[in-house]
This record gives C-alpha cells, structure tokens and sequence, in this order.
C-alpha cells in the first residue's frame, strides 16, 4: 500500500487575499484538485489522505466522491511538519508515503511515480530541481559568499519514504515540528536520501504570479 499525504492546511498568508492559496481557483477549480486529480491518476498510488484546516474538513468531505482514492481528510497542525504527522495518523497500511504540497498543483504523474519508486528502493526519496541561478549568501544586505551551485538543487514534493523509516525521524529529531520539508529530518537520522531530478514546471504557488505561470502551463499542456 502507497499512500499520499497531501498537506493543504497553511494559511498561505504570503499569497494575500483571505483564502488560503491551496483553495484559490486556478483556471476552473480549486488549486487543491490538481493535486488529488494527478495522485489519482498515479497508478502507484493506493491511497490518498488529505491534510486540511480544521475549519475545512467537512467541507472538504466533497472531495471523497470524486476522487475515491481518499481515504481521510484530517485536520492540519500548526506546522508544516505537524500536519504532515496528522496525515501519517491515517495512513497506518502503508509501506511508501508520499508527501506532497497541496500548493504544487503541476506536479506530473511521472514524477509522483519515479519517487514513489526510488523510496521503494532506497528507503527514502526527495523530488528536486537543479538550481538555475547563481546563488549569493547574503548578511545585512551585503553578499557574504557565492555558493558553487554545481551541487545545490531545489527540494519540491512529492518526497517519499518508508512509513517506518519517517515516523523514527520525527520520533528521533527533537526539533522536527518546525522542518520545512521531510528529506531534512530523514537526513538527520542520519539516513540517505535518494534526489530524484523532477520537472521545473512543479512550483509551489506562493504569489499570484505564480498562478499566473500555472495558468500558462496548463493551458500551453
Ligand atoms: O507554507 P508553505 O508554502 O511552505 O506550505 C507548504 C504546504 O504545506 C502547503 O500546501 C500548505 O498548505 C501546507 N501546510 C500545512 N499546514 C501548515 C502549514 C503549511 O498543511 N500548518
């Protein structure tokens, strides 16, 4: 059993406006349905449990029947991190997790399927882009080094593990409620963490030029 935790439960209060990002609409429907639509269509994929605000899980409830691969929608933590834990409560069957940002709507079927593949493998898998642009550490407003961006590369989700191997991270890692991605806590065990090179087009939508881009991705797929 592979399950998906999608976490959809931030405030996304960069994004302004008073919905959260992940239920603003993106052409014809909310943000959020791309992501159940595409872990749907994956055939990898067993199951899904959806991570909400506390304030939307009954309205969520809708989702159940038209995507069937949902299993639970639960209420989200205060973190990241502690949703993500919320989620793991759901999904006891599992070998592989999945986690995935709710806010990463162009995520592909493909690349939800290589990492699901490379957990399988490796125990654990993170999904990542090369980085593009020269890359400055900067103090105070001044550039205290430019970084050698041959070897840094930009985490995205999904990022899968075993279910056992992530529930010790967090269990081990005394600081895991404020980690912004799950790799790090995995990596901290220590443990390997296989990269798994993903398309460029799966942005996190954070502003509204952001929606503005995934309008123009999915109309140009
Ligand atoms: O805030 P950020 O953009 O890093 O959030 C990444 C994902 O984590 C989003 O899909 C957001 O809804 C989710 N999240 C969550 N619970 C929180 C904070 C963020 O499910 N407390």
């Amino acid at each position: 059993m592979n399950t998906a935790i999608i976490v959809a439960a931030g405030s996304g209060t960069r994004f302004g406006g008073g919905t959260p990002k992940q239920f603003v609409l993106l052409k014809d429907k909310p943000i959020i349905e791309y992501s159940l639509e595409r872990f749907s269509d994956c055939e990898v994929i067993d199951e899904i449990v959806l991570v909400v605000e506390d304030s939307r899980v009954d309205h969520c409830a809708e989702f159940s029947s038209a995507y069937p691969k949902i299993n639970a929608i639960v209420a989200g933590g205060k973190t990241r991190a502690q949703s993500v834990r919320n989620g793991l409560r759901k999904a006891e069957t599992a070998e592989i997790v999945a986690v995935h940002d709710g806010a990463r709507p162009l995520v592909s079927v493909g690349d939800i399927e290589k990492c699901v593949l490379a957990a399988k493998e490796f125990g654990a898998a993170c999904l990542a882009v090369p980085v593009s642009d020269t890359i400055k550490r900067v103090e105070a407003g001044f550039v205290i080094e430019t970084v050698d961006r041959d070897s840094l590369m930009r985490a995205v989700t999904p990022q899968c593990f075993e279910r056992e191997l992530l529930l010790r991270a967090i269990v081990e890692n005394t600081d895991w409620t404020t980690a912004t991605d799950e790799s790090s806590i995995v990596e901290r065990l220590p443990h390997s963490v296989k990269i798994v090179r993903g398309e460029e087009t799966n942005i996190k939508i954070t502003t509204p030029n952001d929606l503005r881009f995934a309008e123009s991705v999915l109309e140009a797929e």
